[in-house]
């Protein structure tokens, strides 16, 4: 096996003599020798320099070459080293098992010819270059798994991110159309499994446009943009605070009458109001109008009550704006599961009713 780089063979014995003439020999055959006198020796070399191949006799004092074996196996700061162990002939069969059993991978009974330990020395390095090879493509499995998991990790943080851009208004951070509908679905299917009332409040800037004509779009935007952290600030933690359209907003409250709406409704018509919107040196003082309605049993679906929340918005806007106005839902309600305990239906802050068990 033709390799550029010489293999380096650690050679154990405790006869100096015996040592000197193998590092000839191996040197000779193109090998990188080291020497240690005995397997405590041994150890140190292979912990501090390393060899991929070892030759070692095997009675040696302190450290034989059986225990070098099972202590080489064992240490985890040790790479693969192929060894061969050297015996005595005589005791071969009976020993033999014993060495394998240690770790030993090749054996050579003693006197051996110089030829015969090159060639179990070449089987030997056939094997250590076939595990180099085992071990960087190990290394570079391991590394293209860390490169996938790295690319994983984006994709699903690049996934998340879109998700919440789908769900999310750009310009006011809100819940958007989309998603509003999609809560009002849930929150609807939960009002009607359980019985508990369903109220949304629908909300509209009055008199938008005059602001726009009058400051320009950007200007607009932000008191887009002011008015939208008002009604969030103003509204129930568990009630989502959507923006459904140009400067109309939704706010679905779970487990609410229509009078309960109508009371939040005023609040955040007052909070509104009261807000005066600062932008450089403009003051500008925004009103809105708000229709509120209930879930009724004559509802069909969540476009019925969106739809009767819009009627008492408009309601709202003829009755001169700055106003609140309720659809009347109130005089046909559902009928009220008796089971139904406020404190039962879904709380979360951002993800009203999605949580409800089936
Ligand atoms: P009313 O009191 O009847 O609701 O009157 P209004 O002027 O608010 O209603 P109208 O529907 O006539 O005008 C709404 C305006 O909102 C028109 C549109 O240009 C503006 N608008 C919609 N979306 C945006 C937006 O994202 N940014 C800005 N700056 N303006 C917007
Ligand atoms: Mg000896
Ligand atoms: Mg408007």
């Amino acid at each position: 096996m033709a390799e550029a780089d010489p293999l380096r063979v650690l050679v154990v014995d405790d006869d100096p003599s015996g040592l000197a003439l193998l590092t000839r020999y191996l040197t000779g055959a193109g090998y990188e020798v080291l020497t240690a006198a005995n397997g405590v020796e041994a150890m140190r070399v292979l912990v501090t320099e390393g060899a991929p191949i070892v030759v070692t006799d095997w009675l040696m004092p302190e450290m034989d070459g059986l225990e070098l074996c099972r202590a080489i196996r064992m240490h985890e700061g040790i790479p693969f080293a192929f060894v061969i162990i050297v015996t005595a002939c005589q005791k071969a069969d009976d020993r033999l098992v014993e060495a394998f059993d240690a770790g030993a991978d090749d054996y050579l009974c003693r006197p051996y010819k110089p030829k015969e330990l090159l060639a179990r020395l070449r089987a030997g390095e056939r094997i250590v270059r076939l595990q180099r090879e085992v071990d960087s493509r190990n290394r570079e499995v391991h590394r293209y798994n860390a490169e996938i998991e790295i690319a994983y990790r984006k994709l699903a943080a690049a996934n998340e991110e879109l998700n919440r851009m789908a769900r999310t208004d750009e310009l006011t951070g809100l819940i958007n159309r989309r998603e509003a509908l999609v809560r009002l679905g849930d929150c609807w299917a939960y009002a009607e499994r359980r019985g508990g009332p369903l109220a949304c409040i629908a909300l509209d800037l009055d008199r938008f446009k005059n602001t726009n004509d009058t400051y320009g779009h950007a200007v607009g935007d932000v008191v887009l943009k002011e008015t939208a952290s008002i009604l969030r600030a103003s509204a129930r933690r568990d009630e989502p605070v959507c923006r459904i359209g140009g400067e109309e907003f939704l706010i679905i409250r779970p487990r609410s009458t229509e009078a309960m709406a109508a009371v939040a409704a005023e609040r955040l018509r007052q909070a509104v109001e009261t807000n005066a919107i600062q932008h450089g040196n403009l003051t500008l003082r925004i009103t809105i109008s708000a229709g509120v309605a209930q879930r009724t049993s004559d509802m069909e679906n969540p476009d019925d009550l969106l739809r009767a929340a819009d009627n008492a918005l408009y309601a709202a806007k003829d009755a001169g704006r700055n106003t609140v106005r309720l659809a009347g839902t109130a005089n046909r309600l559902p009928s009220v599961d008796d089971s139904f305990d406020e404190f039962d239906a879904p709380v979360a802050s951002n993800n009203s009713c999605r949580t409800v068990p089936g």
